[in-house]
């Protein structure tokens, strides 16, 4: 596995116009910008393919021409499968933030702890312990 190559600076050039997560992968260098992205505004923005140093989106790949021609396309791994993580642990953050926020209301409405560890699947010790702060420990 090869160390994916930093963006080049032009190519990142108003890139706080991105959602955070491109944002992130091109400042940290997970993924190399569309040598388009920010001149076409139908650019997908991050790389999936290279000819020699020239990186390009699948959409900006596809109308390629003259381009490049006669190098060999390298495939870059799939960016959307990063984002997918992304997207994953931002879901993760909002059920549990969901989660806090329903034991908290169960608690203010009279459930036991008991009652909030056997809808939880968990004993009581461990839903107390996990929610107690934000649940208001009785
Ligand atoms: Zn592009």
């Amino acid at each position: 596995m090869t160390a994916p190559v930093p963006a080049p600076r032009q190519a990142t050039a108003g890139a706080d116009r991105y959602p955070d997560d491109v944002k992130n992968m091109l400042t940290v260098g997970l993924a190399r910008a569309c040598r388009y992205a920010g001149t076409r505004p139908d650019c997908q923005v991050l790389a999936v393919v290279r000819y020699g140093q020239l990186a390009l989106c699948a959409h900006c790949d596809r109308r390629r021409s003259t381009l490049g021609k006669g190098t060999q396309p390298v495939a870059l791994p799939d960016p959307s499968a990063l984002l997918q993580i992304a997207a994953a642990r931002h879901a993760c953050q909002q059920a549990e933030t969901g989660l806090r926020n329903a034991v908290a209301a169960a608690r203010q409405a009279g459930h036991p702890w008991s009652a909030v560890a056997a809808i939880l699947g968990a004993t009581r010790q461990a839903a107390q312990q996990r929610f107690a702060r934000t649940a208001g420990h009785r």
